[in-house]
């Protein structure tokens, strides 16, 4: 048997196995996962002893090239999936936005415009609905066929992306008749709009009335079910950053103003706990970066007005690797389980993606559990001019990076193409 690429002798991990072993890639997928594989014949023999041999990540919530608050997202397809690359995450699921009056056909070409010459790795879009009447309902049933499988819905933002009671159980019901999967972003709107004004009637304009103004309450009342199944995501800023960081001094705290907001640092531990006990199942970044310069400051007098969304999408397997299994929270099957492969069942890319087996996309990551990094901007590959982790130590990084059995990052380099990455048809979701 001959193999474009062998790599061997790594510790082999997915969510549910791990073995040391060689991983044989042919094409764009991989051929073979054995002891000893033959390498005489093969185009390329890497060492993987002493590295995990990962499935790479994929991240269900990024938002790439998205205009908002009167600007728009500072990485494109381009700069976030190299980005992505760098942190051993290979597949994106961003989000098309349908903006009221449009068809959904409209959100989702749009979006993959925004993509098709960029991405270097692979991308899938979720679409957010606005506006749905009879014409865009029926519309959900044509996304899902051709590998849109789910919808975000807000129950915040209004006047933005707030719907309505019966908007949401019509999209709904739609789409449990379909197997479509709603997403939904659960807080209270309405009440947190009151309590926004009222803040800026006492003058209270700081960037940490953005998580003043977003109480608890108003995600529990929103998230509150009747024991059905859902799911839930959290994101590294959730488990390393707290409340204390929007009191940085002067406007600093605007760094840190995205939606659910920071809480109190006691939060942190529930959230990892959550994660390891499954209450959570999945880490996604909600990747929506602003630049500090020019874009955050568009809020300095009005917290309002602040671009909600921080950057992430660089570092979630390493922060999730260093407080998951060096923290001993949880094993390095579980870390794959969360980064990986329960965000490719949920959103119907299993078994293409989200492990590792013979016939499954050679998306794969070499990954040194041992080496430690110390975050900052001087060195991440995000085009914003801040990191939301500087200064935090990791442990754990990714070191060769593979999208359907091409590199893309080497020894610390990018090597791949934007126009690389490919848009990807998903499956309705299974049970995770
Ligand atoms: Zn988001």
């Amino acid at each position: 048997m001959r193999f474009d690429t062998v790599i061997r002798n790594g510790t082999v991990v997915t969510a549910m196995d791990t073995c040391v072993g060689d991983v044989g890639i042919n094409g764009d997928k991989v051929s073979a996962i054995g002891a000893q594989l033959p390498v005489e014949n093969a185009g390329r023999v890497i060492e993987a002893a002493g590295h995990l041999v990962i499935p790479g990540g994929i991240d269900v919530h990024t938002h790439l090239d998205m205009p908002f608050g009167g600007t728009t997202s500072a990485d494109d397809f381009q700069t976030g999936t190299i980005a992505a690359a760098f942190g051993g995450t290979t597949t994106l699921i961003d989000f098309a936005i349908q903006y009221k009056g449009q068809t959904l056909r409209q959100a989702f070409d749009t979006w993959m415009k925004k993509a098709h010459d960029k991405a270097v790795a692979d991308y899938a879009f979720h679409c957010i609905i606005t506006d749905l009447g009879s014409a865009q309902l029926e519309e959900m049933a044509q996304l899902i066929r051709e590998g849109v499988t789910s919808f975000k819905l807000f129950m915040a933002y209004p006047g933005v992306f707030m719907l309505d009671d019966a908007t949401i159980f019509r999209a709904m019901s739609q789409a449990a008749k379909y197997d479509g999967l709603i997403c939904m972003h659960a807080e209270n709107g309405g009440a947190i709009d009151v309590i926004v004004q009222k803040a800026l009637a006492e003058g209270k304009r700081a960037p940490k009335y953005h998580a003043l103004t977003r109480p608890t309450t108003a995600e529990a009342e929103a998230t509150s079910d009747r024991g059905l199944p859902a799911y839930a995501e959290t994101c590294p800023q959730y488990l390393y950053l707290s409340l204390e960081n929007m009191d940085a001094p002067g406007f600093e705290g605007a760094k840190y103003v995205f939606t659910p907001p920071l809480r109190e640092k006691w939060h942190q531990e529930k959230l990892w706990q959550g994660l390891a006990k499954d209450t959570l199942q999945v880490v996604s970044t909600d990747h929506c970066p602003f630049c500090f310069k020019e874009q955050k400051e568009l809020g300095k007098d009005d917290f309002t007005k602040i671009p909600n969304g921080g950057p992430g999408i660089e570092h979630r397997l390493s922060l999730i690797y260093t407080g998951g299994v060096h923290g001993k929270r949880f094993s390095p099957n579980r870390f794959v389980e969360v980064v990986s492969t329960a965000p490719a069942k949920l959103f119907g890319l299993y078994p293409r993606k989200g492990t590792i087996a013979v016939g499954s996309d050679a998306d794969l990551v070499i990954f040194d559990p041992n080496e430690e990094q110390v975050i900052s901007v001087k060195t991440h590959h995000m085009r914003v001019d801040y990191s939301m982790f500087e200064g935090i130590q990791i442990k754990g990084v990714p070191k060769t990076v593979f999208s359907r059995g091409r590199a893309v990052i080497e020894a610390g380099k990018f090597v791949g193409r934007p126009g690389a990455g490919q848009f990807v048809r998903r499956q309705t979701y299974s049970v995770v």
